[in-house]
Parts: structure tokens; C-alpha cells; sequence
């Protein structure tokens, strides 16, 4: 299949998303020993960049944990648009055991992420059956906790069908860390809609451009379309306060959004600072402007997750 030069930039947001991860691991900001063989060699980014991507992985991890403690090892996750995201192998190496692990994402990037996985023993062997195997059908890379599928989320017959490796009644969470702007807001509407109810015991964890409509938004947006990597349509971004009531009327029981400077300021006092040390930052209001236009919500269908908080 040709790629459209939309879907191509939208496809290159995941070569930046690697790249800004991988520049601040090297530079200490968290760890994951996984991310280098995603993206070598990249240059250094700003600090603010390296400071939001803190935020957003903190902030994604703190709900995934959450999520886990309130779970046996029956539950599952589902890693929407995952790109080269490392959290199945991060994971591995924690106690928190996940019993089925999905990700999907264009088959063009699911194509290049099973070739480094199958390519690097500490990737592979995490992923293994007992005997050693990984399966390959259709393209995509299936192994008993793990599969890695190709399918275009606009379309759900696609998605429907390769969730079919996914237990409807198995506590699940949803990620979708800077995906769903990228889907036209009717395309993600059915996606969410049907997720909702497909899955009864679930949370929605999601990480997206939010309140593009300024200034600040519109400079974003220019410098990410001349580097070829798309930028999200303002008309998909909804503010936190919209997005968390969008969500439940598309079946998701509760929900709510924080903007990242709420989710930074959440983060224990002593990370904030030892990140803090790591680069000087002169203009702090920089960060402040950047966290504003990004937003976490967490969507559930199910009592069990309630209590699910920002400083829970
Ligand atoms: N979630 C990963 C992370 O945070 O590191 C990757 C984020 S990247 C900004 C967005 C990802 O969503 C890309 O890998 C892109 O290919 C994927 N994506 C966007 N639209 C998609 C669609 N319609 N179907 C499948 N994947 C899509």
C-alpha cells in the first residue's frame, strides 16, 4: 500500500515521539534500557521538550500503575497508535505482571517495530513463548502475552478483527498517548464508542494535544509541519473539561482531564527537583505553556476503577 503524504507525516510523529524519549533517557531524566534500539543517534532536544516528555511518561505511569494495583495478572492492555512505545518490556522487568499485551498501530510501523524486535535478543527474548517461538501471521507478531498488529484505527471493521486476540471480560486498559488527534473526530468517536462497549471491565488512559487555538498552539503546529511530522487539527483537540465530558457521552461512565501543569505538579517534590537539576531551564513559563496544551484524562465502564485519581 502507497502511504498518503498525510499518513506519512502522521507516521513521522512517531520517529519524533522515539527520538525526544530517547534524548531524555540518555540525559537522565528516567530509565528505560529499551528505547536505544528504537532510535539511535539523536540530537539534544530543549530542555522544556525534555521536561514535558518527563511529564508525560510520569504522568502515563503513574495511572498504569494504578491501573495494575487494582488488577490480577488476568488484565490486559491495549496500546493504541503504540509506535515504538517500550512499556511492554518496561513492564517485564517490574513485578506487575500483564497477561496480554496488544499493540497496534499502521502496518507500516508495526512492520519496522516487529524487524528491531526480532533483531535484538533483549527485545525478543522478553516476548518469547515457552519454546522459544514467535508466530508470524498476516504480518503481524503474536506470542502468548504479546501482539504487535497492524490495522489503521480509522477503520473498525480492521480493528475489530484484530482485537479478536483480546478477552472481552479481562480487566483492560486503553492507552492512547498522543493518537486519537490525529483521527478525525467522527473516526475517534467510533473507536472510543465501540472500545466502551466492548469491553466492560475497562479504563481509558489517554495523552493528547489539547487547546491549540492560540499563539502558542499555532507555533507548535507550524514548526512540527516544516520538519514533515504532522500536527494535530485544532478541531480535534478538545480542552480537558470538553474531552473528559466528550468522553462519557460516547459510553465511558466516567472520566476526567488534567492538563500537564496539573500532572507536573503532581509528581513527588523530590523528582520534580532531581529533574530539575539535570538542566537549567531560565525561562520556566516556557514549560507552564507547553504542559497547558497537553491534558491526561482517564475514562472507566467500571466501578473497579473508580477511585482512579491524580494523587491517588
Ligand atoms: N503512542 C506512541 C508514543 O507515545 O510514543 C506513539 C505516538 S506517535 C505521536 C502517534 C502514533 O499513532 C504513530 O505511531 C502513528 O502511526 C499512530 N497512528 C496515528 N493514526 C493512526 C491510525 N489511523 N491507525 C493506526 N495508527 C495510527
Amino acid at each position: 500500500r502507497i502511504w498518503s503524504a498525510e499518513e506519512e507525516a502522521i507516521i513521522a510523529t512517531n520517529t519524533e515521539a522515539t527520538e525526544c524519549k530517547r534524548c531524555a533517557v540518555e540525559l537522565g531524566y528516567w530509565k528505560d534500557d529499551y528505547i536505544g534500539y528504537f532510535a539511535k543517534h539523536v540530537d539534544r532536544k530543549a530542555p522544556e521538550i525534555n521536561r514535558g516528555y518527563y511529564a508525560r511518561v510520569k504522568g502515563v505511569e503513574m495511572f498504569i500503575h494504578q491501573f495494575l494495583e487494582r488488577c490480577d495478572t488476568k488484565c490486559q492492555i491495549i496500546n493504541l497508535g503504540c509506535g515504538f512505545d517500550t512499556l511492554y518490556w518496561r513492564l517485564k522487568d517490574t513485578t506487575q505482571a500483564v497477561g496480554n499485551f496488544i499493540e497496534l498501530d499502521f502496518p507500516a510501523v508495526t512492520a519496522k517495530k516487529a524487524h528491531i524486535i526480532k533483531r535484538n535478543k533483549a527485545l525478543l527474548e522478553k516476548i518469547c513463548n515457552e519454546d522459544g517461538e514467535v508466530v508470524i501471521r498476516e504480518g503481524d507478531l503474536h506470542s502468548d502475552g504479546y501482539h504487535l498488529v497492524g490495522c489503521d484505527l480509522r477503520c473498525l471493521t480492521d480493528v475489530k478483527r484484530k482485537l479478536s486476540v483480546a478477552a472481552a471480560g479481562a480487566p483492560t486498559l486503553v492507552l492512547a498517548e498522543c493518537v486519537l488527534v490525529y483521527l478525525r473526530s467522527d473516526a475517534a468517536d467510533a473507536l472510543l464508542r465501540h472500545l466502551a462497549a466492548a469491553f466492560p471491565r475497562c479504563v481509558l488512559l489517554t495523552y493528547e494535544q489539547c487547546s491549540l487555538d492560540d499563539k502558542f498552539g499555532e507555533v507548535m503546529a507550524r514548526n512540527l509541519r516544516g520538519r514533515g511530522v504532522a500536527a494535530p487539527g485544532r478541531s480535534h483537540a478538545l480542552g480537558p473539561a470538553d474531552g473528559a465530558a466528550r468522553l462519557q457521552t460516547l459510553g465511558w461512565g466516567r472520566a476526567r482531564a488534567w492538563d500537564m501543569v496539573a500532572v507536573w505538579r503532581a509528581l513527588p517534590d523530590e523528582d520534580r527537583a532531581r529533574v530539575e537539576r539535570l538542566e537549567m531551564l531560565d525561562e520556566r513559563e516556557l514549560l507552564t505553556q507547553l504542559n497547558s496544551h497537553y491534558a491526561l484524562a482517564v475514562a472507566t465502564t467500571c466501578d473497579l476503577f473508580a477511585d482512579m485519581d491524580l494523587n491517588a
